[in-house]
């Protein structure tokens, strides 16, 4: 990655900065612990950068981690997704990719270690009677009656687990802290729980799962992890992180520090949400161009950049918040702006015929790809005397501000001539069908010589050279800007979140490459679709258009 990305500042940083002036750290050891249970979304994207970007700015390193301890609802789909998009974001682990499945033999060590010390008990209490022993915010819990086993049936006890003689509910692992604890996670949490499933990197090797909290600290502690970063729902979690290393054999000693999630209105950040919406066919899959998923925002044609821009900007801190869509929007466009090579393309096609112009002259113009970076090229677009002009750019009468093409008056074609209409053809509807106009053969991309002025300028293609293209307009997913907190969030689906026209592009736009976004003039950033674009049919996304349409 470029160094034109400043380094950003946060309370993260600053405790960074704190340790490393103290001399508690030669290296900063980072972690990004996706569960392989979806594909990542905006909110993992925010993660991914704060660790993998604190790991470059230090010159630490940043492990990729798989935390695979639900074998149910895992798959090696999304750990190959998930692997794909962290680099495509522009960052790369250290090592191998890791998984908390390469320690289940150590953890379950630890797990002995903590029955050994007195320290956890098997508990064969059902999972509705623990939930009633737990107690609530307002009142402690109960002891298990199994609380006070011996520590060699417990050991015992444990091995059957193991060994696959309990039935899946019929038993667990328990860490024995304090069932009277304000903080209900160390009211003797679970740390084993049986699950007779196949899990996708130990196959059937185990049918006793370690939960999150055992796994975690102990898995950053064997990767020397030194700063343990996580959402702030995890903030009372950080007692039982603290008290598992504090219990066992462990060298390294590992922190864990909360930040807010990423909220984004109009979007959904979460997997099991999200998954419901692939599930249910409510979008094309994990990476329709409408989700906030990385592989949607990259089929849409947001860059890398971009979606590090955005994590840039809005920051780390311990404050919930929920960010704008246009903030996101804006940083995609800010990037495509400087970037986006520039197109012609007409989405609502209307025809011009030019009736002073030869029918034999193809004349091949000359364009720059970008106004301003020369640097970027020039391509060759043919103009002939039939076009194509969007039916919004014509009126047969406006006011002043009207700035494009009106009955009996002029406008320019961009980067070609100023035409002007002269007469309309309409059908039975009313419709209008063609729109006859002349053109000045001295205003190729030149004033006119009599000095009088032409305001408007307006896109084009050519009607005989201009290819079909389905054209896929995207609005927002979802009616409401929180739909996350709705009962029911797919009653807030917005039905007409996807809109397709049949539009028509320059022909240089054969050769385009998907999710590498155009500026196609006057209409926004549209990029090929990777999905349903073929040699025969191309299919444009609009990756954002020109102007905020949020705040309207
Ligand atoms: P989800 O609720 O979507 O399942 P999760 O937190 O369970 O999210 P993980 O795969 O466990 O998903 O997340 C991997 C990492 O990404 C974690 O460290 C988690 O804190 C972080 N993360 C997930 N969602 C967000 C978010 N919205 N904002 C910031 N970080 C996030
Ligand atoms: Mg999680």
């Amino acid at each position: 990655m470029s160094g034109v990305e400043a380094r950003p500042t946060n309370f993260i940083r600053q405790i960074i900065d704190n340790d490393l002036a103290e001399a508690k750290y030669k290296t900063i050891q980072t972690r990004f612990p996706p569960e392989p249970n979806g594909y990542l979304h905006i909110g993992h994207a925010k993660s991914i950068c704060l660790n993998f970007g604190i790991a470059q700015d230090y010159r630490g390193k940043c492990n990729l981690r798989f935390d695979d301890t639900n074998p149910a609802k895992e798959d090696v789909e999304y750990v190959e997704s998930i692997k794909y998009d962290v680099q495509w974001l522009g960052f790369k682990w250290d090592g191998e990719v890791r998984y908390s499945s390469d320690y289940f033999d150590q953890l379950y060590h630890y797990a002995i270690e903590l029955i050994e010390k007195g320290l956890a008990y098997v508990d064969e209490l059902t999972p509705d009677e623990i939930r009633e022993y737990r107690g609530t915010l307002t009142q402690p819990g109960k002891n298990s009656p199994y609380r006070d086993r011996s520590i060699d049936e417990n050991l015992s006890l444990f091995n059957k687990m193991k060994n696959g003689d309990f039935a899946e509910g019929k038993a667990c692992l328990r860490a024995k802290i304090d069932m009277a604890s304000p903080f209900i996670v160390m009211r003797d949490p679970v740390l084993y729980r049986i699950k007779f499933a196949s899990h996708h990197q130990t196959g059937d090797k185990w049918c006793i799962y370690p939960m999150y909290d055992f796994t975690h600290c102990i898995s950053d502690a064997i990767e020397n992890i030194t700063h343990s970063l996580c959402t702030l729902e995890f903030q009372d979690n950080r007692r039982l992180y603290d008290w598992v290393l504090d219990n066992i054999t462990i060298s390294a000693r590992p922190h864990q520090y909360e930040f807010s999630r990423l909220n984004l209105e109009y979007a959904i950040t979460s997997k099991r949400k999200l998954n419901l919406l692939v599930s249910e066919k409510i979008v094309d899959g994990w990476d329709d161009p409408r989700m906030p998923t990385v592989s949607g925002m990259r089929r849409r044609g947001y860059t890398p950049a971009a979606i590090r821009d955005f994590c840039q900007r809005i920051g780390v801190t311990k404050q919930e918040n929920t960010v704008e869509m246009s903030t996101l929007e804006f940083c995609v466009r800010e990037d495509l702006n400087q970037n986006a090579p520039r197109a012609m393309a007409v989405i609502d096609p209307v025809k011009v015929v030019i009736e002073n112009y030869s029918d034999h002259l193809d004349e091949v113009l000359n364009m720059p790809n970008h106004p301003n970076r020369p640097e970027l090229g020039n391509r060759e677009v043919v103009f002939t005397r039939e076009l194509f002009i969007d039916r919004a750019d014509f009126r047969e009468e406006a006011n002043k501000n009207y700035k494009r093409l009106v009955l009996g008056k002029e406008v320019r074609l961009r980067n070609a001539y100023v035409i002007r209409a002269d007469r309309v053809e309409k059908d039975e509807n009313g419709e209008i069908t063609t729109i006859y106009c002349s053109y000045d053969p001295a205003t190729l991309n030149k004033n006119p010589e009599d000095g009088r002025k032409v305001k408007g300028v307006i896109h084009w293609v050519s009607a005989k050279f201009a290819l079909p293209a389905e054209i896929r307009l995207y609005d927002r997913l979802f009616n409401t800007p929180n739909p996350g907190s709705a009962d029911d969030f797919l009653t807030t689906i917005n039905p007409n979140s996807l809109i397709i026209k049949q539009g028509l592009v320059e022909p240089s736009l054969r050769n385009s490459e998907p999710a590498v976004a155009y500026q196609f003039e006057r209409e926004g950033y549209f990029c090929l679709d990777s999905k349903y674009s073929s040699d025969d049919k191309l299919v444009f996304n609009r990756t954002v258009g020109l102007r905020d349409s949020w705040n309207e």
